[in-house]
């Protein structure tokens, strides 16, 4: 279901009735069109004294065409040690200078009072965001700083990228990526990631890098060619998205949905030259057949997205025992029993990825959905039990969560609760399933090795669960 208030609020008759009477305000978001560059625009750089991860920052930044500049010696240095060439950029109110994106290495800030470097950096720019620029800030993982004061310094840019998601507006976004030590080199997937435009109704997370073996990708248009991925719930809505934009990045595709889905769930594989696999993944000879289908047709698959979802609303008092049994089943239970017989028969290969579909209302609750709220919040437990156990076996589990997306789900909610739940966010407008299902690709990609265990909300910033 599309938003028309977005359009309208684009039109000048729109603007002008937003600015009388205060309205919500929504940007067309830019989003991934092939062939685009992952900087969109100039980024400025900046960095603390003593920042660590400039090279690797500078390394990233290299693979684009787009106009970077420095503010600053430290991450003017970083550059030229890079060998990466930027003009220095001394702020100017008058100058009428746009950015695409300011990035700020944090990674030398060790105590409280070295904030103040941020600010320094971001104040005098904070006004010079483009429509649809990036925020972001990479600092040290906080647990693993040995100093207690530089951990807590660390930890403090969580409050100021999230304050900072609540003030850019105009469809920007802001992040902060912590690197563990010796993660630097996993850098590079996931500063791609939240500079593009794939990341556009993304906000205000934050992401932590640990240390993996390298995985290189050779051509960043495919970065999953020769790889094979199961998607569950395939046949419509983000499903159905999450199947086509892993197919665009080059994998081999199996879609899986319910028998009586079979007809649409052939025509969605088939036009993305992948499989149809109809199947329930709640019947007790599915995760067999499921292990039976990649040992038997592939040598085994390399991603599983565990998509396929239900809600059945009802406040508790009110709920019949069935509604609670088939969405814990289908939302959870069925995915552990999946997860459970690939690994059994190593059938997820070397450098797997196993990717979940989370809910805000998993992390916030939300009223009529204690059974789905559970289901949703033990999916993020999942991930967070399984990725030490997942590591030993260098596959990754990541989860994300996404706020009000637009598809047959929020479509069936009633018009004025509808109408709410779109608005109540920093981008004041719903996600589209492509959104979500960009996010997945970049859990997917092979230089993604170093992001596991993260939850990431694709919400536009929700307001709920904050
Ligand atoms: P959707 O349009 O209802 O699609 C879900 C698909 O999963 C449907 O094709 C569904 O088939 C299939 N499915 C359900 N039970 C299954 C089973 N036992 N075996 C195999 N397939 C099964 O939902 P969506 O909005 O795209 O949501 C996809 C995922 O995102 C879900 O996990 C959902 O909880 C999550 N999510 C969505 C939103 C949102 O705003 N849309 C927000 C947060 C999280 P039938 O329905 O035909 O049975």
């Amino acid at each position: 279901m599309s938003d028309g208030y977005i359009n309208f609020a684009n039109s000048s008759l729109g603007q002008t009735l937003i600015k009388s009477f205060g309205l919500p305000n929504p940007e067309i978001l830019d989003r991934y069109e092939a062939g685009q560059d992952f900087i969109r625009g100039s980024l400025l750089l900046g960095a603390a004294e003593g920042a660590e991860l400039s090279s690797a920052i500078a390394k990233t930044l290299g693979n684009s065409q787009s106009p970077i500049l420095t503010s600053g010696d430290t991450a003017a240095k970083a550059l030229k040690s890079a060998k990466l060439s930027a003009a220095s950029y001394t702020p100017n109110e008058e100058d009428g200078q746009k950015f695409g994106a300011l990035v700020f290495d944090a990674s030398g800030i060790k105590n409280s009072a070295q904030l103040r470097q941020m600010y320094d950096f971001f104040h005098p720019v904070a006004r010079k965001m483009a429509k649809s620029g990036r925020l972001i800030v990479i600092g040290r993982t906080p647990e693993l700083c040995k100093d207690p004061k530089e951990q807590t310094a660390q930890r403090a840019l969580e409050g100021f990228v999230r304050s900072c998601g609540k003030e850019i507006r105009k469809g920007s976004t802001s992040q902060l990526i912590y690197v563990a030590p010796g993660a630097e080199n996993q850098l590079d997937s996931t500063l791609r990631f939240f500079l593009s435009s794939k990341s556009a109704y993304v906000s205000a997370q934050v992401v932590r890098i640990s240390k993996a073996a390298e995985q290189s990708v050779s051509n960043w248009e495919k970065p999953l060619a020769e790889k094979v991925a199961l998607v569950t719930g395939a046949s419509r809505g983000i499903g159905k998205a999450i199947a086509e934009t892993l197919a665009r990045d080059g994998a081999k595709v199996v879609c899986l949905d319910i028998p009586p889905s079979e007809e649409e769930l052939k025509a969605v594989a088939t036009e993305l030259g992948g499989e149809a696999l109809a199947l329930d993944i709640t019947a007790e000879e599915a995760p067999q057949t499921i292990t039976d289908y990649f040992k038997n047709n592939h040598q085994g698959l390399d991603i599983i997205v565990h998509n396929a979802g239900v809600t059945r609303d009802k406040t508790l008092g009110r709920m019949k025992p069935q509604f609670w049994d088939m969405t814990l089943d289908i939302n959870l239970s069925s995915e552990e029993r999946i997860n459970d017989a690939l690994l059994a028969a190593d059938a997820i290969n070397e450098n797997g990825r196993v990717i979940c579909v989370s809910s805000i209302s998993g992390i916030a609750g939300n009223m009529g959905q204690t059974n789905y709220s559970t289901s949703k919040a033990g999916v993020i437990g999942m991930v967070q039990s399984m990725s030490p156990v997942l590591n030993k076996k260098n596959i990754t589990i990541n989860a994300v969560a996404p706020g009000f997306i637009e598809t047959a789900m929020t479509a069936a909610i009633p018009f004025a609760i509808r109408q709410a739940g779109r608005r109540m966010n920093s981008m004041s407008q719903g996600g589209l399933p492509v959104d979500v299902a960009e996010a997945i690709a970049w859990y997917a990609n092979p230089a993604s090795a170093g992001v596991t265990g993260n939850v990431v909300r694709v919400c536009g910033q929700s307001l709920l669960g904050a």
